[in-house]
């Protein structure tokens, strides 16, 4: 596939209609392209910023839809169908390809392209049986996490085993699954973090300064920049990042998801080829968000400047969270204000706010992360989730 400049007045297709497409839109848009989106529930987050075909992503004919209205193709979910992927290649023009999606929707084939990338990850090894199982937890050495190998988020398909009486159970439970499955060396780090890369068709690659991530109950909950690191892991990770970026021959975003232990080494948990729920500080922190960056990237246009502008924490807002914050909104927020913070809102534009489900994310700018933090823990938003 021979890269092309896609200019402004062009249109993006999206596959997926969801909060990453939305931001994507808002961030192109800006740049004067315009966006269509294949989603199957109506009135989509990003489909209320774009054009929206309402269909399931695996209907093929909406798909050819899709690629018939784009001059350029992109998604903003891993599992999108590889008969679909590979449809869109031949139709229209996916400078993303569908060799890394096929890689990152799997997570052994992701380990092996990780490991000859050059980047170290928890030692891992493949199961097919309960007694392949046992043999693995005692090589590996308990606690270790089961994973399924495909369409696992958020924690969902794991199991973490810190007995032997745990490896029955859970092979009951994750073989039903029918998907393959991965027993991983539960990893004791000390810290979570992530590198979200850019790289372009022409090579050129850049990183946004690592985000330090929490999450509770799964689900990321803070993410933390400039990440509480030193120097010397700042620089490794965001190396890591580029020289996966290099061997996997991204193009678009790469966000690269770590474990750091306590001697300093470096573990890549995951790899997610598209906008990171870890990046969306970048919107109001950076230069240049990671939507415009990707939208750059796909269009080859030069990449924007990743500089961090000023500390901050992202704090996610979950269905629970909105009716506190509907509280915080119109109040005046004193607090905020002796801290010297200044709390930037984003919301997704979701009808139903279930438990869990992304509603959108406050970037708390600061002078310092620590005030960041003390708005949030001293904030009623989020007060039940962090008990
Ligand atoms: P994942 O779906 O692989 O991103 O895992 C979700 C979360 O589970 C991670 O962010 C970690 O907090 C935890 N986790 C996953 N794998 C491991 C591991 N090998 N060791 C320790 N914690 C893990």
């Amino acid at each position: 596939m021979t890269a092309r400049t896609i200019l402004p007045g062009a249109t993006v297709g999206v596959l997926g209609g969801g909060q990453l497409g939305r931001m994507l839109a808002h961030a192109g848009g800006r740049l004067g392209y315009r966006f269509v989106t294949l989603d199957p529930t109506p009135d989509s987050p990003c489909g209320q910023t774009a054009r929206q075909i309402v269909a399931g992503y695996g209907d093929r004919e909406a798909a050819r839809e899709l690629a018939r209205q784009s001059d350029v193709i992109t998604y903003e979910f891993e599992n999108v169908d590889a008969g679909v992927a590979a449809m869109l290649e031949t139709e229209s023009y996916v400078p993303q390809g569908s060799s890394l999606l096929y890689t990152t929707q799997h997570r052994l084939r992701e380990k092996r392209a990780l490991e000859a990338a050059g980047a170290r990850v928890a030692p891992y090894a493949e199961i097919v049986s309960l007694d392949g199982l046992r043999a693995a937890a005692e090589k590996l050495g308990l606690p270790v996490v089961l994973k399924t190998a495909t369409g696992g988020y958020d924690g969902k398909g794991q199991w973490v085993l810190r007995t032997e009486g745990d490896l029955a159970p859970a092979w009951a439970e994750a073989s039903r699954t029918g998907t393959g499955l991965v027993l991983e060396k539960f990893v004791k780090f000390v810290k979570e973090i992530s590198v979200i890369a850019a790289r372009r068709p022409s090579g050129e690659v850049r990183t946004f300064p690592p985000a330090e991530n929490l999450h509770v109950r799964n689900i990321l909950h803070l993410s933390i920049v400039p990440a509480r690191i030193s120097d010397a892991v700042r620089a490794e990770a965001e190396r890591l990042a580029i020289s996966i970026a290099e061997s996997l021959n991204v193009v678009g975003l790469i966000a690269v998801e770590m474990f750091l232990d306590a001697d300093g080494t470096l573990f890549v948990n995951e790899l997610a080829p598209r906008p990171h729920n870890s990046g969306h500080y970048t919107m109001d922190a950076c230069r240049t968000s990671q939507f415009e960056q990707h939208i750059r990237a796909i269009c080859d246009l030069p990449l924007g400047d990743t500089a961090l502008l000023t500390p901050v924490v992202m704090v996610n807002l979950l269905g629970e969270h909105m009716e506190p914050l509907m509280k915080w909104l119109p109040a005046c927020d004193m607090e905020a204000e002796k801290l010297g913070v200044e709390p930037k809102l984003h919301l997704y534009g979701k009808a139903e706010a279930k438990p869990g489900r992304k509603m959108g994310h406050i970037n708390v700018l600061a002078p310092q992360t620590g005030a960041a933090l003390a708005w949030i823990s001293q904030s009623d938003i989020w007060r039940v989730h962090e008990a």
